[in-house]
């Protein structure tokens, strides 16, 4: 069952250049995808691709400047701020660095309560022992309710900030890089407590990660992002097993420790991301692409289904390795 449906979201921020010119920096470009109930998807890109943007703006922390976030059969986007703190209830999120996440001013316990004390009538006893009950679902006790986040190891903190996400029992998670701050020994635990809520509550995840090993572990469909735009997107399985855009391809190539059942890496990913003040013509990662052709400095290729549930937006996806 479909949980959520984005259409043609698109962010763009006034950027100033000159004295008197304004420029639009388009860091969401028309990005549409569906997300099912009890679904994990994995939002991968590098760094400046637009992914947290997008999370944001699913959520309306930001705003966006086109496009529709159907949620639950209602659009999000048109809501008024009264309607829209209802609908909040029923969506979450979880930052990478639960120390920044975290008021160092509050206990565990008041942290935990925070968005019950906003949200419902729980007061006194009742809401304690509320606040417990979440602390236990993810694995602290009672006797963590009077610590305050800088006495907690990361892995604890970040324990912290999910059970808070988990207070007003939400249908959809955006998990932000949610184990990249945390040391590689406790990464794991963190993944399998995730994947263990998620079973227990029905929960959607929006996983964005860098890793793309994680990402493996975690999801069950991928979309991938680059400079803005939506470049891939299918089945986990499907795109590990063979990609169908370079810049995926590149990625995974990336990775620290590839897959030896993966295809050949072809492709090494240089240079950075362009500014989206100034993308290039044509195909976005036509510069960086080792594949490029004249077609691709000046036409942008459409988003196409292809075989496997993938969506690709290449002209040559059907030339990869594996395709
Ligand atoms: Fe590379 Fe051309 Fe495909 Fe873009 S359209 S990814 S430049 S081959």
């Amino acid at each position: 069952m479909t949980l959520l449906e984005v259409r043609g979201l698109s962010k763009a921020f006034p950027i100033r250049s000159g004295a008197f010119r304004r420029r639009l920096a388009r860091v969401v470009d028309d990005v549409s995808f569906t997300l099912n109930a009890g679904e994990t998807l994995g939002l991968v890109g590098e760094s400046g691709c637009g992914k947290t943007t997008l999370a944001r703006c699913i959520l309306r922390i930001s705003e966006p400047t086109a496009g529709e976030v159907v949620f639950g059969g209602q659009d999000l986007v048109k809501l008024g701020h009264g309607a829209l703190r209802a609908r909040r209830s029923e969506l979450a999120i979880v930052y990478q660095n639960p120390y920044l996440s975290l008021s160092p001013r509050l206990n565990v316990h008041d942290l935990v309560a925070e968005p019950l004390v906003t949200h419902t009538r729980l007061r006194g006893s009742a809401l304690t022992t509320r606040v417990i009950e979440l602390l236990q679902a993810v694995g602290l006790s009672a006797d963590d309710l009077r610590k305050r986040a800088r006495q907690l190891s990361g892995g604890q903190a970040q324990r912290v900030a999910i059970a808070r996400a988990l207070a007003l029992r939400p249908k959809l998670i955006v998990l932000d890089e949610p184990t990249s701050a945390l040391d590689v020994s406790v990464q794991a635990q963190v993944l399998n407590l995730l994947v263990r809520l998620q079973r227990e509550y029905g929960l959607a995840y929006l996983f964005i990660s860098h890793n793309l090993d994680v990402v493996q572990h975690m999801a069950d469909r991928i979309l991938v992002m680059y400079l803005g735009r939506m470049v891939e997107s299918g089945p986990t399985s499907a795109i590990f097993a063979a990609p169908k855009h370079p810049y995926t391809l590149a990625l995974l190539a990336a990775t620290p420790e590839p897959d030896p059942d993966r295809p050949a890496p072809t492709i090494a990913l240089e240079g950075n991301v362009p500014s989206p003040l100034d993308p290039p013509p044509g195909c976005r990662f036509h510069p960086r692409c080792p594949l490029a052709q004249d077609l691709c400095r000046t036409q942008a290729p459409a988003l196409r289904p292809l075989r496997d549930g993938h969506v690709s937006a290449c002209h040559f996806a059907e030339e990869l390795p594996g395709a």
